[in-house]
């Protein structure tokens, strides 16, 4: 099969049906403006260089493209390559993001830039770039995951950051999505939004894609180094889907190489154990197609349409929709959604602590968790690429009440 990866998403934001913008009358100005600044910043030299002089210095990279070779003879399947995200700053890919729409902020002119955020991660790489460009920062975060994550709220602080407790509703990422909206219509002349995975409407999942899918540019060329030819597999866990895309995108038009995107199967099947939106064939309930936060997808809900409650025991893969380019991949076979347990997650990452010397986030310990699965049934001779999208440091209570 070939894809014509330029062409999406078409000139409405559509990934196939998917996609598009479903937004308040007072955001479609705002969102062309952004549409038309991004276009004119891709096209020019001076903003892409300095793109990567920024993602070079402040970020690390390029991040390494590992050979597992503890891992692989554990496993006795495939050979195992990782892609190091977690040794980037801040200990994860989204700082990739953060990096590209951060200068996009400050090329517009916007001197103040909004984020929200439920576990902390991306408020702390959103706070982590405004320090390092200048700009003002706010974060809306719901009152009780800032109870739960007070340790990223000190760190938001610690970086010159206004945290915005939410008090409304369940107090969590829906609520603080809300009021970072209501933020934005009210001063969009000054404020940047910057959304932290290839979610909202369009055109921020072509934008975040595009800023994450160095991962894959960089994985590609490092694998053709070092092999000689392309990958048999890619494997990637998928939270709003920013690291699983910005890995299979360069490879989208190699016919030959899988791609699996693997989602948090939480500590069972029915609605509200786990947050799985393209796993219903392996018998993971309540996704269909619907709009949350401005874009058409799969969205985890009950009968009559509201949002659904979910579980994850990592923080990032917890929400209960998925970004549109996925649904178009999962619609037309292009790549492959399943879903681990909690429990396999957590046992991925012992193992991976154990073999390779390397503690994952838990997030893409559910990716490793998907291939162990999945290893038995693969040629020993085939190759997979994981990718690593962040470190387990921000685990580590978690992980400590498991071993
Ligand atoms: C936030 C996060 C994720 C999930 O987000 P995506 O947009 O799906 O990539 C995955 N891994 C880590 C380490 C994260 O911090």
């Amino acid at each position: 099969m070939s894809i014509a990866v330029q062409s999406v998403p078409d000139a409405r934001g559509r990934f196939g049906p998917y996609g598009g913008r479903y937004v308040p009358e007072t955001l479609v100005a705002p969102l062309e403006e952004l549409e038309s600044a991004y276009a004119e910043a891709r096209a020019d030299k001076d903003f892409q260089a300095e793109l990567e002089s920024m993602l070079r210095d402040f970020a690390g990279r390029p991040t390494p493209l590992q050979f597992a070779a503890r891992l692989t003879e554990h496993l006795g399947g495939p050979r195992i390559y990782l892609k190091r995200e977690d040794l980037l700053h801040t200990g994860a890919h989204k700082i990739n993001n953060c990096i590209g729409q951060g200068l996009l902020a400050a090329r517009m002119g916007k001197r103040r830039v909004i984020a929200e955020t439920g576990a902390g991660q991306h408020g702390v790489a959103t706070a982590t770039v405004a320090a390092r460009l200048g700009l003002e920062c706010v974060v809306y975060m719901g009152t009780e995951d800032m109870d739960r994550q007070r340790l990223n709220v000190f760190r938001m602080r610690l970086l010159g950051a206004e945290v915005v407790g939410v008090e409304a509703g369940s107090r969590t990422l829906k609520d603080a999505i809300n009021e970072a909206m209501r933020d934005w219509v009210t001063n969009v002349r000054t404020t940047y939004y910057l959304l932290g995975s290839v979610l909202g409407a369009h055109p921020y999942p072509r934008i975040v894609r595009d800023f994450q899918s160095v991962i894959g540019r960089e994985a590609r060329a490092q694998f053709l180094k070092a092999e000689g030819r392309l990958p048999d597999f890619l494997f990637a866990c998928v939270g709003g889907g920013s690291n699983s895309i910005g890995l299979f995108y360069e490879f989208l038009g190699d016919a030959g190489v899988k791609m699996v995107g693997v989602e948090a199967g939480g500590r069972g099947t029915r609605l509200g154990e786990h947050a799985a939106r393209l796993a219903a064939a392996r018998g993971f309930s309540g996704a269909r197609p619907g709009v949350l936060q401005g874009t058409y997808t799969y969205v985890l809900q009950t009968g009559d349409g509201q949002i659904a409650t979910t579980h994850s025991i990592s923080a990032g893969l917890d929400y209960p929709a998925i970004g549109p380019e996925h649904a178009w991949l999962a619609d037309q076979g292009r790549a492959e959604y399943t879903a681990v347990s909690d429990d396999a997650a957590l046992d991925a990452a012992r193992t991976l602590a154990r073999t390779e010397g390397i503690i994952p986030a838990l997030e893409c310990a559910h990716a490793l968790a998907g291939l162990i699965e999945r290893a038995a049934k693969i040629n020993r001779d085939q190759i997979v690429i994981l990718n690593l999208s962040g470190r387990g440091d921000k685990d580590m209570e978690i992980l400590s009440r498991y071993v």
